[in-house]
């Protein structure tokens, strides 16, 4: 049984005496109204107020969420009204309260018989979207609301058992649905966990039961090995000076299972991974806490991350490894200092536990301004199944962080482009990119951002989206936000404006290629439109493109005579070059590889005419390919058949050892590869090798760069853009 002692004690010497008045004052009032009212364990419901309340304690919230927490059910249950709550406990209090009564109330109006039929939602899995976007809604700008609910929510788990079984079922599936992964995205951990295993209880009782019974048959082994593990890193560790606290990870039965499921493997396979956390006092004890640990056993290629210097969308912060322990065995490695595991177990939480006499928190604000951005763009959004398709994939998978030149953030999905960027920026100014600069070098519209990305964005006046931008294989767009935009922006435009846009466009390109002969109806009739207008305008909003239409009239004439390539004519006498180039069907003119993108067999490519050089062959995503003006210069090419040598830069990222070098060089020797630059750069142990190799093609490159990943401490291997 809790009582309010209890409470104060979690609060100790944290409150002034006239905040634990307050919250004593607040503790008489929801025991009085809720006086009459027990819960379905038949405790008296001032016992629900008081857990909600310590939990709250517990995340380490300030006083008046603690009031928000006791009095929380008060204006949905009780005779209390919202003004009288605002006149007896003030405004802050009132609204916190009044956000979670919101929330609260949901699912309650779904559920009423013989409703109108708009608020009647069909199925259950409507009822939890709708719960999710009124859950984003009610939070408004204060995200204590939702933590409130959430503590709310973890309590009435823990008292599930007192419900009715398909009660039961219910709630724990749209705990699992909504509320675990609302506490994922606010990082708190410790939360997270428990939802998830109380909701695996109830909405899978069979699977929970059968992996809780290995867990338990295990336990005292496991137990041993683990405590026998962490002597011994400690030992190692001190040896080399560092002090550092490790605990063992105990393995949550619903990350067991969903672990099972998704790898498809056996409960031994998964439960006998093995799991530690090592704190350390330092950013630098960490780094050299994994060195130490990556130098006793042979690091797991691929389980290397590094999100000190990379934190994750929710500002998670740790260096990740695995190892393959003396026993044959892998061992799982987490290491981070005591700031971050703090981090890691409260999340947006650990912001209120420390305010007091700590520098300003960046991370939390930056986490506000996520949380702003989510309630902005939530109103561009009327659908709420559009809502939660967006959510899905905007909010639930990882998350990258971008920054203007002038500083501002943007935070984006994962996977997105610069056109992502730029439509988060203004619609307006993405509709007329066409092109972005990283840290003031030029990067192609498909550019996977990263965190921490500078992004200057380059429009042109007038314009819109190209067509070329929603299509999925091309990856040039990742947020739903953007595609809804571009979408829209082809709706508006009226047929007459896309047809003229498209006869613009195709006159231009026969003539380029000398083709004018060819008569828009044969054309339309090849391509399967029904109408000359209609295959105009469909090009002219971009349903198809140039490059479908032209090769199919190219195979269509059989002699070739009109073709003829414009302002090549000087140098088709000059002696040939290499022959691995083809340009529109014509292999051995003088071609050289640019020097800007070092294109490969594999790549797509593109010829550029110039000066008395011959053509140049770039990638066909090179920026100075996209910043061209003059188009007529470009000309089509492939690769031939004769494959010869090509530069590329690659970046090998590793743990600095002994004979690394050597191994990444016979590795190379052994594929008959050269290397004709290198440079090394260690920073905190971690050395950087940027060189660049010659190899035949891109199947090569992919096979030499996973070998040189398998590398013992190598942390990653990769081609990047020379200079
Ligand atoms: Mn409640």
């Amino acid at each position: 049984m809790m009582d309010i002692d209890s409470l104060l004690n979690i609060l100790e010497n944290k409150i002034k005496p006239d905040e634990r008045e307050r919250i004593l004052r607040a503790y008489r009032k929801a025991e009085e109204l809720h006086a009459e009212q027990t819960r379905a364990s038949g405790e008296p419901y001032i016992q629900h107020c008081l857990a909600v309340a310590a939990i709250l304690a517990e995340l380490g919230l300030p006083s008046p969420a603690i009031i928000a927490g006791l009095l929380h059910d008060t204006v949905e249950d009780t005779f209390m009204t919202m003004d009288d709550l605002k006149k007896e406990f003030g405004e802050e209090v009132a609204l916190l309260v009044d956000g979670v009564t919101k929330l609260t109330q949901l699912p309650r109006v779904s559920g009423r018989a013989g409703g109108s039929k708009s608020i009647v939602l069909a199925t259950e899995s409507e009822l939890a979207k709708e719960t999710l976007r009124k859950t984003f809604l009610a939070m408004g700008d204060d995200v204590r609301v939702v933590v409130i609910k959430l503590a709310d929510r973890l309590h009435n788990m823990r008292t599930l058992r007192h419900l009715p079984r398909e009660k039961q079922e219910r709630i724990a599936r749209e705990t699992l649905e909504i509320f675990a992964p609302l506490a994922n995205r606010l990082g708190i951990w410790q939360i997270k966990w428990e939802l998830e295993d109380l909701s695996f209880r109830y909405a899978m009782p069979e699977e929970y039961r059968r992996i809780a019974a290995f867990v338990d048959e295990r336990r005292v082994d496991r137990e041993s090995v683990m405590n026998n593990i962490i002597d011994h890193l400690k030992h190692i560790l001190s040896e080399e000076g560092i002090t550092a606290e490790i605990k063992g990870r105990p393995k949550h039965l619903y990350s067991i299972y969903k672990k099972m499921e998704r790898k498809n493997v056996p409960f031994d396979q998964v439960f006998d991974v093995r799991g530690i956390r090592i704190i350390v006092e330092s950013e630098h004890d960490c780094y050299v806490s994994l060195g130490v640990i990556h130098s006793q056993w042979q690091p797991m290629p691929g389980a290397f991350d590094d999100y000190i210097a990379t934190p994750k969308d929710n500002y998670y912060q740790s260096l990740h490894t695995a190892v393959m322990y003396e026993d044959g065995r892998p061992l799982e490695v987490q290491i981070r200092t005591p700031e971050m595991d703090e981090r890691a177990e409260y999340g947006i939480a650990a912001h209120w536990r420390y305010k007091e006499g700590r520098r300003r928190d960046d991370a939390y604000e930056r986490k506000i301004l996520w949380l702003r951005r989510l309630m902005e763009w939530r109103q561009d959004v009327d659908d709420a199944s559009d809502f939660v398709d967006a959510m899905k994939t905007d909010v639930f998978t990882d998350r990258v962080y971008v920054f203007t030149p002038r500083g501002d953030i943007f935070d984006l999905p994962s996977g997105s482009t610069p056109i992502d960027f730029a439509y988060h920026i203004h619609t307006d100014i993405g509709h007329r990119c066409r092109g972005a600069k990283l840290d003031g070098k030029l990067v192609s519209l498909d550019h996977k951002i990263k965190t921490g990305d500078v992004l200057e964005i380059l429009t042109t006046k007038r314009g819109g989206p190209s067509r070329d931008w929603l299509n999925p294989s091309l990856e040039m767009v990742a947020s739903q936000r953007a595609r809804s935009k571009i979408r829209q922006w082809f709706k508006r435009q009226d047929r007459e404006q896309n047809i003229s846009h498209g006869r613009l466009l195709l006159e231009r390109e026969l003539r380029r290629l000398g083709m004018e002969a060819h008569s828009y109806e044969n054309i339309a009739k090849e391509m399967d439109y029904s109408s000359v207008d209609d295959l105009l305008a469909a090009i002219g909003c971009g349903d198809t493109h140039l490059g479908k239409i032209i090769p199919r009239l190219d195979k269509e004439e059989e002699d070739h005579d009109e073709f003829t390539i414009p302002t090549t004519a000087e140098f088709l006498n000059e002696p040939l070059g290499s022959e691995e180039v083809t340009i529109l069907g014509v292999s051995g003119l003088l071609t050289q590889l640019a020097r800007c993108c070092n294109p490969v067999p594999g790549d797509q490519i593109i010829g550029y005419v110039t000066r008395g050089r011959g053509v140049t062959v770039h990638r066909l995503d090179c920026p100075n390919i996209l910043r061209i003006r003059d188009k007529e210069r470009l000309v089509q090419v492939s690769w031939g058949q004769q494959m010869q040598r090509y530069p590329v830069s690659i970046r090998i990222r590793a743990y600095d050892r002994d004979g690394l070098m050597k191994d990444v060089s016979t590795l190379l020797l052994n594929e008959s590869i050269s290397i004709s630059t290198l440079n090394v750069a260690t920073k905190n142990s971690l050395a950087t090798f940027d060189m660049v190799m010659s190899i035949m093609d891109i199947n090569q490159l992919s096979r030499v760069l996973n070998k040189i990943e398998a590398l013992p401490n190598v942390l990653e291997a990769r081609r990047i853009r020379p200079g």
